[in-house]
């Protein structure tokens, strides 16, 4: 333990809110809010190490990835310098070696550097590896040499100290390397005054953490390994607990507020909806329609989330929450990711109902692109409250749309949606309405727990009876380039047959991406020779294809205007388009029974749950789905791991679960979820199940007996921090 650091706690000048400029002098704290956004104390003691060096360890050199910043403890071997051929002036070329392979440094004009660069002397290297005439090199890297004279003393524990002491490395870039960073950090710990510690003592004693001070001063200035182990235990833990109360707070805040408890009346709108389903529900459905009601009848906003495969039937699930809210005189407001989809719930919801319930409640279309009088119309219908059903994107939260009766909010998909933007739907009822959230997208345990940590989560596990199935298959180019015709051939099959398809590619035209929100991991960007398969290109290549010269085929991508889209879907859903080729405009919710085949060119660019929910558009019906993932990943790549995946199996949590394996870092939470991501530093979902459990019953201990947290103004003040910190992070998404 860092004795001497923790009990001196630093001069006291600063505290965890002093701000940068403050501390470190302005042009540091500028570079630091430049490359990190952070302004306070606190927030750059959270930079945390992304890993610790030891003095006598050796990194692999030998598989530096081309143009990453990286950062490498090395020993020099040889400096040379000579003159160039072309310009005037010299280079100065030192080879570093840790014992895997050998990297050479090039420096332009600083031949003093030979002074420092001798032969045998050792230190971190920092710089982007690029590459010289086959070989890897840093130009101009920032390094650090070691002093390896300081403990050269007589005391021999504190030279064995030294040599033991695991040096911090941060994630760096360009402009601030890792050890200007730690320079940085030790100045704010000098500095440091005592630190209010979130974790109440007979938490952090129940489970041997570190006070937060310490932890501080440990993760960043270890002496030995478990001096940071602990450290980050400590801080992993303490992370996990804020957010499970931040949490509980903010679903025992909801819980506080009263509402208008929906009762189905007798021979209502619910039960004439009953008599007339053409199927019988399933096991599932009705489980969850009963946890449902139950919390609609009940005067406390319900907050449910409900997941559950593409095709379910979680619409009919929703549209009986509706019925049920309608019964008493209220509205229901369903929020769509998309205008394609928003359209398209309110003519399936029309549909499901019949003409007799559609006309009595009205279900409206309000989207932003709207001619002018059709959307005041739908303004004033829901106004009035003659729409109990009322169907749009996130325009639905505009200031412009209000409600007679907001009873309930239904939000499709919820990964597109953040906690921000269901909470300002929430205002707009006189009660806070009742919330059901629904996603087809599994998610795990302790995901649910972390994201969803307010939401009451139901599940709908079994698929409708009579479903035909999905077959998928992986069409391995780089193994079979010859496959790629054998592709275009199966898809006019099932055309000829009657049925319809999609292709799916990852760009609209090379190099216009569109909407991928789910980047796969794992793979940079961009550093691909090939460029992705388009819909221009995939368009292109069957309108001279021979077996689809008699075929109608149309494009559907984000880049076409909502009437273009909705013409098209239009036109797919009655059966007067063969194929579409498009994006992932088609992911969620575009139901058409009749398609049988989908292609997804270059699958591997698509994640895991992305091409899991696009399958999902095929097979819907009685007719068979086939699903062809096309792609030129390499066999053993990561890529390819993610595509043979999905197509080994139709479950969708087991996918979930694969794919968080595939992630390793387990980075499941996207930058669109609420800004958590950008707050969490320690903490994984993926694999820190256990510390989000145990955190969270620890934090619903503590509330119980001081459920204002009066008795724990420091845990009160970091959940405050991170609140802020979410907010900050919706904000900045715009
Ligand atoms: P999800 O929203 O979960 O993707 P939907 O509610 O859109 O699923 O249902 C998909 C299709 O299955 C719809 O055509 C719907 O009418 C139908 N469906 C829903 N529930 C059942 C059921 N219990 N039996 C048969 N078909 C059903
Ligand atoms: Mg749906």
């Amino acid at each position: 333990m860092t004795a001497e650091g923790a009990d001196a706690a630093g001069t006291g000048r600063f505290t965890l809110d002093t701000r940068l400029s403050g501390a470190l002098g302005g042009r540091t704290a500028q570079a630091l809010e430049r490359a990190f956004g952070y302004r306070t104390v606190g927030e750059m003691l959270a930079h945390y190490p992304r890993r610790y060096a030891l003095r006598g360890e050796l990194t692999a050199l030998a598989s530096l990835p081309l143009d990453e910043n990286v950062t490498i403890v090395a020993e020099v071997l040889e400096v040379r310098e000579r003159s160039m051929r072309s310009r005037r002036g010299s280079i100065l070329e030192a080879k570093i070696s840790d014992g895997t392979g050998i990297l050479t440094l090039t420096f332009f004009n600083q031949a003093w550097r030979a002074r420092e660069l001798v032969p045998g002397a050792r230190g971190i290297f920092a710089g982007k590896v690029g590459d010289y005439r086959g070989a890897r090199q840093l130009a101009h890297p920032d390094y650090e040499l070691f002093d390896d004279a300081a403990p050269l003393a007589a005391d021999a524990a504190a030279a064995r100290r030294w040599a033991e002491a695991p040096i911090p490395i941060y994630p760096a870039t360009g402009a601030l390397a890792s050890w200007q960073l730690a320079k940085a950090i030790a100045l704010l710990l000098d500095g440091l005054g005592g630190v209010d510690d979130p974790l109440p003592d007979a938490v952090r004693q129940a489970r041997s953490l570190l006070d937060q001070r310490r932890a501080l001063e440990a993760v960043h200035r270890p002496e030995v390994e478990a001096d940071w182990k602990t450290a980050r235990r400590t801080l992993r833990f303490t992370e996990a607990f804020v957010l499970q109360t931040a949490l509980l707070l903010r679903r025992a805040e909801l819980r506080a507020h009263t509402t208008t408890a929906r009762h189905p009346s007798p021979g209502g709108l619910l039960e004439r909806f009953d008599g007339t389903i053409p199927f019988a529900l399933t096991g599932d459905q009705r489980e969850v329609g009963a946890e449902i009601s139950d919390d609609l009848e009940h005067p406390v906003p319900m907050n449910r989330l409900v997941q559950g495969e593409v095709g379910s039937g979680k619409t009919v699930v929703a549209l009986r929450a509706m019925l049920a809210v309608a019964d008493s005189g209220g509205q229901s407001a369903l929020l769509a990711p998309t205008e394609v989809l928003a359209a398209q719930h309110v003519r399936s919801i029309a549909r499901m109902l019949g003409p007799e319930l559609a006309a009595s409640l009205m279900p409206t279309l309000v989207t932003g692109q709207l001619p002018a009088a059709e959307r005041r119309k739908a303004l004033l219908r829901a106004a009035a409250g003659q729409a109990r059903i009322v169907v749009g994107t996130h325009a639905l939260i505009g200031d412009a749309v209000s409600f007679a009766d907001l009873g309930l909010v239904v939000v499709d998909e919820q990964h597109r949606f953040g906690v921000e933007q269901r909470e300002a739907l929430r205002l707009k009822g006189q009660h806070p309405p009742h919330v059901l959230v629904l996603t087809a997208t599994p998610i795990p345990r302790t995901v649910a727990m972390t994201v969803f940590g307010d939401l009451d989560v139901s599940t709908i596990r079994e698929l409708p009876a009579g479903r035909a199935g999905i077959e998928s298959y992986v069409v391995p180019l780089a193994d079979r380039p010859g496959w790629r015709a054998r592709v275009w051939e199966r898809l006019a099959e099932e055309i000829e047959q009657g049925r319809q398809g999609f292709v799916v590619c990852p760009t609209i035209e090379a190099r216009v991406a569109e909407d991928d929100g789910e980047a796969p991991a794992g793979e940079p960007e961009g550093e691909e020779a090939a460029p992705a398969a388009s819909v221009a290109s995939v368009l292109a290549e069957l309108t001279a294809h021979p077996r689809f010269g008699d075929k109608r085929v149309l494009p559907l991508h984000g880049r076409m205007s909502a009437d273009e889209k909705d013409a098209a879907m239009r036109a797919f859903a009655a059966g007067e388009v063969d194929v579409l080729v498009a994006t992932t405009v088609i992911e969620v919710g575009v139901d058409v029974p009749n398609a049988s085949a989908m292609v997804v060119v270059d699958a591997d660019r698509f994640g895991v749950s992305q091409l899991h929910q696009l399958r999902g558009r095929v097979g819907r019906g009685s007719v068979p789905g086939l699903c062809l993932l096309v792609t030129g990943a390499e066999q053993g790549s990561l890529a390819r791991q993610r595509v043979e995946a999905v197509a080994a199996t139709l479950d969708g949590f087991e996918l979930a679960r694969v794919d968080l394996e595939l992630r390793q870092e387990g980075d499941v939470l996207g930058a669109s979820q609420s800004g958590v991501r950008s707050s969490l530093k320690l903490l994984r979902v993926a694999r820190d199940g256990d510390v989000i459990a145990d955190a969270r019953e620890l934090a619903a201990e503590v509330l119980a007996g001081d459920p204002g947290l009066e008795r724990h103004a420091a845990l009160a003040a970091a959940v405050r921090r991170r609140l802020d910190a979410e907010a900050s992070g919706f904000l900045s998404k715009g």
